[in-house]
């Protein structure tokens, strides 16, 4: 591999601590340019031939800065904490401690032979590598029991590869979960992971992203209000003064400089957001194609048109569609399906896009507070929340939940009831009103047109449905 001479541990330690204290001796100066430059020296105290003091100006320019570099401090604090203690990675497998266990052992067995034994592959190198290039890091095959595999098989969808089963990787040894991503510079695999963010050492990831997103706002939005305070001020000094201020100029091209960069951030990272993609996913947004293994409720009759895996207790069996694996024997059959090319299975639609990530409430959207609601996985549906396009792909391969199906034909009876309750209203005179008759509507009503009891416990019904399966 190419990238193998990387040097990851000085990219590190540029990138965890260096980066970081630039960025606040940058932010430091234009703290004292602002407020002891501008607001005190030339709005409080300016020389007596120039103007008389200022105090509403310096205290309202005062009063906004602190604001912004609380809520800045705020954000890259909550940033730097949830990227160092808990930034989502996925544990490695039971075979990634096995071996390293091994070569611990084999190495202070053998000593410095050992040592000289393995120099042609390099030992300097990170943990992972010397695993991965042992040559063991094959998926458990489909008979030998296969750890972990239950968290895949006990939800009703979940992102496979061809065969049904879950992704492998290949250094962690261990399954990914959905929307996972291995990340080089770290040898972990990350869950939802967005970027390796150098200002804060780490990755950016489903804890931290919307503190990222909020992070980058905020700073871009103090980056603007300082640009135009030294703006301002630096032309009314030239206009009075005939010179040039050089060290507001300095705060005007900071401004400048980090503000157009933060705000292209911002704005990438809201449309990542409302669009329900990562910086990584998004590279193949438009021509990826998602497998998935989707639960099937109930086992088609006849043989279907696509492959199947069915899970039980320890072992997977690939294709078999005998009907003798049935769910109540713990046996769970999924239909392997894929998407079209760049359709996303996890798109909720821009609002609840928007709120899986920043949450339900506008202080959340503002403030780094709660984490991103999309970090809970325990809903039943998948990992994460699954949108449109799954449905869409459940329906055309016939394996809709009882529940989908129900409510459609719910739908659909509700409007060939309301289209009859409209015509005989309209020949009766009666305005189409719901009355609180119902009793005795329905006892008249033996047919069972428009049963209003049948409708409640069906909605009951659902509800209770959704309750289980889908609680969040
Ligand atoms: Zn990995």
């Amino acid at each position: 591999m190419a990238q193998a001479s990387f040097n990851h541990k000085a990219v590190n330690l540029w990138t965890s601590r260096i980066i970081p204290l630039i960025l606040m001796g940058i932010v430091g100066y234009v703290t004292y340019v602002v407020i002891v430059l501008i607001c005190v020296d030339y709005l409080l105290k300016p020389p007596t031939s120039l103007q008389a003091p200022r105090h509403g100006a310096a205290a309202a320019i005062l009063v906004l800065y602190s604001i912004l570099l609380l809520l800045i401090a705020l954000t890259y604090f909550r940033l730097l904490y949830t990227v160092t203690y808990n930034p989502g990675y996925v544990p490695r497998g039971p075979q990634w401690h096995a071996q390293r266990e091994r070569k611990t052992r084999e190495k202070r067995q053998n000593g410095r032979d050992y040592r000289k034994a393995q120099s042609p592959v390099s030992s300097e190198g990170i943990e992972g590598d010397a695993i991965t290039s042992s040559g063991d890091a094959f998926a458990p095959t489909t008979t030998e029991p296969a750890p972990g595999l239950r968290d895949f098989y006990s939800k009703d969808a979940f992102v496979c590869q061809g065969d049904g089963r879950p992704i492998w990787c290949s250094t962690c040894l261990n399954w990914k979960p959905d929307r996972t991503h291995h990340c080089r510079e770290i040898e972990r695999c990350v869950r939802k992971m967005d970027h390796f963010c150098p200002w804060v050492g780490g990755v950016v990831s489903e804890t931290s992203f919307k503190f990222f997103t909020q992070f980058v706002a905020w700073t871009a939005i103090y980056c603007i209000f300082n640009l135009i305070v030294a703006a301002y001020f630096l032309a009314e000094y030239r206009r009075k003064t005939h010179t040039l201020n050089v060290q507001w100029l300095v705060v005007l091209c900071l401004g400048a400089l980090f503000g157009l960069f933060t705000a292209g951030m911002t704005g990438s990272s809201l449309q990542f957001a409302i669009v329900n993609t990562t910086t990584i996913e998004n590279l193949s947004r438009k021509t990826i194609v998602w497998t998935l293994a989707l639960y099937m409720p109930k086992l088609p009759e006849a043989t279907p048109g696509f492959r199947t895996i069915s899970y039980s207790a320890g072992t997977t069996s690939e294709g078999s569609n005998t009907h003798t694996d049935h769910p109540s024997r713990g046996v769970r059959t999924f239909a392997i399906l894929y998407t079209k090319p760049g359709e996303n299975p996890f798109d909720l639609g821009p609002y609840k896009n928007f709120k899986s990530v920043f949450g339900d409430h506008w202080y959340d959207w503002l403030l780094p507070i709660r984490y991103s609601p999309c970090c809970n996985h325990d809903r039943q549906e998948g990992e994460f929340a699954m949108g449109p396009v799954v449905q869409r792909m459940r329906r055309e391969a016939g394996i809709e939940f009882p529940a989908e199906v129900d409510e459609k034909s719910h739908r659909r009876r509700r409007h060939r009831r309301r289209r009859r309750r409209r015509r005989s209203s309209h020949s009766t005179g009666v305005k189409g009103i719901r009355t609180n008759q119902g009793e005795d509507m329905r006892e008249k009503d033996a047919s069972g047109i428009g049963n209003d009891r049948d409708e409640v416990e069906l909605e009951e019904g659902l509800r209770r449905t959704n309750g289980t399966a889908y609680h969040s």
